[in-house]
Order: C-alpha cells, then structure tokens, then sequence
C-alpha cells in the first residue's frame, strides 16, 4: 500500500485559505488612485515617482494607480496580521473569497509599468518630443 494513500488532500475553506497564501499576497503593497495622466508634463510628473524605490504604476478599468511595494509593518513573519483585532477596515473589508490567492491582479492591467525605465520607454513612444520636453 502506498504510503501516500492516506495522506487526504486538505480542502481550502475560506477559514484556512490565508495560510496557504505564500508572501501573503494582499499585505504586501499600497496602491492610490491617481488623475489619469495625459500630456508630457503629467508623465514626467509620474516618472519622478518611479524613480523612487519600489514604486510602480498600473491603469487597468478603475483607472490609474500608483503602487507603493511596501509590505506592511504588521504582516508576521509566518503570515498572519500581527494588529487582526484592531486592523484598518480596509482590512477588514477585504474579502479572500476570490483573492489574489486565486488569480493575479496584474492579469486585468491594461498598463503596467514595473519601473522608471519600462514607463520611460512607454513616454518615448507616446510622445515623439519626449526627449525634447525640457528645452524651451
Ligand atoms: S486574502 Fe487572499 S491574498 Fe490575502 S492573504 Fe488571504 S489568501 Fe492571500
Ligand atoms: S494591518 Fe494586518 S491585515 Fe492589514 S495590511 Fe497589515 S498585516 Fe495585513
């Protein structure tokens, strides 16, 4: 008899899902909406915030958003809120019912720049003067 025949694999229930949930997934940035961004000077506004650490940028159907990707202070280092009883309530409204566990949430992003560089060769192509936008 194999010995693996009584190992049951364990079912994810909504009450256990999070601990299955590598890196926990949902702790680990911020994002905060922006004004859509449309001339060279808004671009060039966004690229000074690339050029900072850990900083990215999406547009997907909710518009546009700067991420910050910073896990957060109270995330434990085996998972878990380290603050669960007093925990923001965006926290709180945050539901693992179809989560990032489930389905990446970059896969909806209909622009996703990872770094100053990828937002900069995007400027570049968008903007023929781009490289021209600081002289008078
Ligand atoms: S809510 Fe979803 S993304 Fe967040 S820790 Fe739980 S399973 Fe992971
Ligand atoms: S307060 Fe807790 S639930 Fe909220 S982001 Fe931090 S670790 Fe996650």
């Amino acid at each position: 008899m194999s010995a693996n025949k009584n190992v049951q694999k364990m079912e994810i229930t909504p009450e256990n899902k999070c601990s299955f949930c590598a890196g926990t997934k949902c702790c680990i940035y911020v994002t905060q909406e922006m004004e859509t961004p449309r001339s060279i000077s808004d671009f060039d506004h966004m690229l000074w915030q690339l050029a900072h650490q850990d900083m990215q940028a999406y547009k997907d159907e909710d518009g546009w958003f700067l991420i910050a990707m910073n896990k957060c202070q109270f995330l434990k280092a085996k998972g878990g809120c380290g603050i669960y009883e007093t925990r923001p309530q965006i926290c709180r409204d945050y539901s693992n019912d179809f989560c990032e566990y489930d389905e990446p949430a970059d896969i909806h992003f209909e622009y996703y720049f990872k770094t100053y560089q990828e937002l900069d060769e995007y400027c570049r192509k968008r903007f023929k003067k781009w490289d021209q936008r600081f002289e008078e």
